[in-house]
């Protein structure tokens, strides 16, 4: 197959001249796919038409030759791209979308052979995108920057969509963490660091949304001018005091997206700088576990987020789901968010009001976004009209006298909705009822606007009846009845009669066209007229864009207010729906504070309650969970079955929604806040970064062990399941004493390992706890409640036994229970094994695992002595006995 050339100097003489410009401008842009605007089709060629026609199912062809060899070829209609480029950029791709960016006309003035000029007006990237139709109407798109200064490592964070832009500082080890909780489009950084053992692993699991940049484009210099420059100040100072590290990121962030704009800039609100002690630090392990955002599966059905999303917005959603991963920690903070939540809770109708104006509201985010970048058209502006007509609405439903008081959360956002009559009038006059997608297909302006517009408009729509009184006219001026006006591309209007009335058209007539059974002709006054209809409507046209244009800068101009209207409805909308939520569901508003406290009381695991009334499988059980200075560390024991994942999870979902501001699926809580949440449970393998299960497990309990401090909250679950018995009892029994010596932080910790009970009677801050079980007539009944003290048994073979294992197993199970039960009490007096091989296997392995551990004669003997009693005598006999003892042991 013939390949792209790689350099403008290889543009080959023998190629025709549109080739020889494809190929120029896709030099330039090796590392994408170039779509090629020809007339009303994107085309692409060489490997780019072949992975392309790959990854979208779409035919193959080819067009001309390229070095003697057939050039491949396929194209997407441009009407319809936006659902390829979606496709595309999902499967990993980037697309450089080039246009034409002249008329045939302009081009012809340069000589009739000239090709049209294309370049490219859009790199299309993951973390770049604009269009609903290529984001999630409801989940954030950031693009994700990563530099390092010195030894201080840092990110810079946007969503072009919606101009959000915040930067913070990282330690190396928590940068998993960050991108975790971003959940990044895109990410830039250093094409150094690929093969950096530092950040190698961290970065390879991001390698599909990985833009690799030489590292001169992170330069804190050139990142401090562009801020400036974007801002309009002299100085950051007022935005945060930025180290050289934040500066690079954010400056490599707002240079790739005006390389990808080419040149457009988004309208970005001012960067956030957040602290490390801002956020409550939660792993990508502990979300995944906890489900947070999307399920193990990566879906978002029967997620936390899933679960608790009331939002009406798109922009209410996004901020929910950026809330639910990143719980604060300013205790402050925290209340001003939950003092929103109740108020809404006591103003049930003021919350069903502003809830019933929300629907009403559309996504002014994105709408501006688009606007700014010069891809919005007018239903866009009528997406900003909508939406900032509403504030208005919403401000007379806050008014309260309450809210002339001390600042509160309402009355802020009361505050930012603003006032925009004057602007919503305006585009309220200027866009018709019915609008097109596009500015360029025109009929957008409002009747009435403008009046030259409207004479215009009129002049041309009524070119029908024109033509129909001029056709007429001649009808009866040459007496030939059949007599038509026409119009087609080539020859625009004409007068056409049958070739027997030929003689009939003298004077005016001035012959264009003989056909076999027609003779078409034209006059002056039919070409002035013509030459006035579509005068009119290409002026119509441009009236209109000039009109948009003069429209869009305005909205651009207004642009910071509608931001700030945005991020108020936004916040409002969060709010109302936590209230609802609470309402709907009896959540309670919990305290919070700076102290130690973890008492909740009738707490409930918000998704599993759902999926249990969903499938009307009974209520759920609430249990409470005080980890009190006593006894903050808790062991918990029970059944296979019982509900212990459950209860452990439910402890780390309720301190979550508590730091998020919201009200918690409880009784009662009182939570003193924490700054790093940890949940693990044993054995879930991580075979694609290349780590066996027992592996992974080990990897994340080192992380906590290093990491939790006092404030952090740790749930563990079946940790030590990954290896052998006896291994995984000592790590877990290891683990315990660590946690509870070492780290003292608040913790759950759920295990099958009753040995680990016995701990207890020596840590005094840790306590046992187990799941409540019934046994009836031979199986287990679950009662799902926690209480305090040990379970004595794991109930598996019941639960295997309810899991449909063949009775025969069972039964065998339950002998070889019975047998290594009596073996362990010394009571054993069969042989189990007796004909199965396997199970000698596993029976041996169990006895010498035993046996490792079990003190021999020799070593019992040895114990037992006291050299001071001995005689001389005595001791040389006990050497002999020794001696033997070791011999046959
Ligand atoms: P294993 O030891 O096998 O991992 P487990 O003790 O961790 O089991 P879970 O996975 O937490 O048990 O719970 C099992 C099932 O029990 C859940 O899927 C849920 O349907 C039900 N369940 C758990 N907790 C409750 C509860 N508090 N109230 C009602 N049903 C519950």
């Amino acid at each position: 197959m013939p390949t792209v050339a790689k350099t403008k100097s290889q543009e080959n003489k023998s190629v025709t001249p549109m080739m020889a410009q494809y190929l120029a401008i896709k030099s330039d842009y090796s590392d994408s796919l170039l779509f090629y605007r020809m007339g009303d089709f994107y085309e692409l060629f060489f490997e780019d038409a072949v992975v392309a026609a790959q990854a979208l199912d779409i035919a193959l062809t080819k067009r001309g030759k390229h070095e003697g060899e057939d050039i491949p070829m396929c194209g997407v209609p441009v009407h319809s791209a936006d659902g390829y480029l979606q496709r595309l950029i999902r499967k990993g791709h980037r697309v450089a979308v080039a246009e034409q960016v002249e008329s045939p006309a302009e081009a012809k003035k340069r000589g009739s052979k000239s090709v049209v000029k294309r370049d490219v007006v859009r790199l299309v990237t993951p973390g770049t995108l604009t269009e609903d139709n290529l984001l999630d109407a409801r989940a954030h798109n950031f693009l994700v920057s990563i530099a390092r200064s010195g030894s201080s490592l840092a990110l810079a964070w946007l969503d072009m969509s919606t101009g959000e832009f915040f930067t913070t500082g990282s330690a190396i080890e928590d940068l998993d963490t960050h991108l975790a909780r971003l959940n990044p489009g895109e990410i830039l950084v250093s094409d150094r660091w690929l093969d950096d053992p530092a950040y190698q692993e961290t970065l390879q699991q991001w390698d599909s949304c990985l833009t690799p940049l030489p590292s001169a484009r992170f330069d804190s210099q050139n990142g401090e001018k562009r801020l400036k420059e974007i801002f309009e100040v002299s100085a950051l100072d007022a935005f945060g005091q930025f180290n050289r590290a934040e500066l690079a990121a954010a400056g490599s962030l707002v240079d790739y997206v005006e390389l990808t704009q080419k040149g457009k800039f988004p309208l970005i609100k001012r960067p956030v700088q957040q602290a490390a002690s801002d956020i409550m630090a939660i792993d990508g392990a502990t979300r995944r576990n906890l489900e947070l955002i999307r399920t193990m599966n990566g879906e978002r059905q029967g997620s936390l987020l899933a679960t608790i999303d009331r939002t009406i917005t798109g922009a209410g959603a996004r901020k929910l789901a950026a809330d639910i991963s990143s719980p604060l920690m300013d205790v402050a903070a925290i209340h001003y968010r939950q003092n929103m939540v109740s108020y809404f809770v006591s103003n049930s109708k003021r919350r069903e009001s502003i809830r019933e104006i929300l629907r009403k509201c559309p996504d002014v985010e994105r709408a501006l976004s688009r606007l700014t970048l010069g891809r919005g058209g007018p239903r866009d502006l009528a997406a900003i009209r909508d939406g900032l007509a509403q504030t208005a609405e919403l401000r007379a439903v806050l008014t309260d006298d309450e809210l002339n008081g001390p600042v509160t959360g309402i009355s802020q956002a009361s505050k930012q909705l603003g006032f925009h009559a004057e602007i919503v009038d305006e585009l309220t006059k200027a866009l018709a009822p019915d609008l097109p997608l596009l500015a360029r297909d025109g009929g957008f302006i409002a009747k009435g606007y403008r009046v030259d517009l409207d004479e215009l408009k009129t002049l041309r729509d009524e070119s029908r009846r024109h033509i129909a009184n001029l056709q007429a006219k001649y009808s009866t001026e040459t007496k030939v009845p059949s007599l038509k006006i026409k119009h087609n591309n080539v020859l625009g209007y004409f007068i056409e009669v049958t070739p027997r009335f030929a003689d009939n058209m003298q004077g005016d007539f001035i012959h264009r066209q003989t056909m076999a059974n027609a003779i078409r002709y034209t006059t002056v006054e039919l070409g002035e007229l013509e030459d006035k209809i579509s005068r009119a409507a290409d002026r119509a046209t441009a009236l209109e864009l000039e009109l948009f244009e003069a429209l869009l800068k305005k909205v651009i101009g207004w642009g910071s207010m509608i931001l700030d209207a945005a991020e108020a409805m936004a916040t409002l909308d969060v709010s109302a729906s936590h209230a609802e939520l609470a309402i709907d569901q009896s959540y309670v508003r919990p305290e919070v504070d700076d102290s130690f406290t973890f008492d909740i009381q009738g707490g409930r695991h918000p998704v599993v309650e759902a999926a249990l009334l969903k499938e009307n499988e009974g209520s759920f059980v609430a249990n409470d969970c005080n980890l009190s200075e006593s006894s903050r560390l808790w062991l918990l024991t029970g059944p296979n079955m019982a509900g212990k994942s459950t209860f452990l999870r439910q402890n780390a979902i309720i301190t979550i929604l508590a730091q998020i501001g919201a009200y918690v699926p409880a009784t009662k809580a009182h939570i003193g806040v924490v700054d790093r949440l940890f949940s693990r449970v044993g054995a879930a393998d991580d075979l694609a970064r290349g780590r066996s299960t027992f592996m992974v497990e080990m990897v994340e309990t080192a992380s906590i062990l290093n990491q939790a401090t006092e404030r952090a909250l740790v749930i563990l679950d079946e940790i030590g399941r990954g290896t052998a018995t006896f291994d995984g009892l000592s790590i877990a029994w290891a683990t315990v004493e660590h946690l509870h010596d070492m780290n003292k932080c608040r913790g759950l910790f759920a295990t099958h390992y009753h040995e680990l009970t016995a701990l207890s009677e020596k840590l005094t801050a840790l306590s046992n706890h187990s799941m409540k079980v019934r046994e009836w007539k031979g199986d287990v009944i679950f009662l799902h409640e926690v209480g305090s003290g040990s379970a004595d048994r794991s109930y598996g073979i019941q639960v295997a036994k309810l899991a449909g294992l063949p009775a025969a197993v069972i039964t065998r199970a339950e002998t070889v229970m019975s047998h290594l039960q009596e073996k362990d009490q010394g009571t054993s007096k069969t042989k189990l094994v007796d004909d199965l091989p396997l199970f000698a296997t596993v029976v041996e392995k169990i006895e010498e695992e035993k046996a490792a551990t079990t003190p021999s004669e020799l070593e019992e003997k040895l114990r037992s002595l006291n050299p001071d009693e001995l005689t001389p005598r005595e001791a040389q006999n006990l050497l002999y006995e020794l001696k033997e003892l070791m011999q046959d042991p």
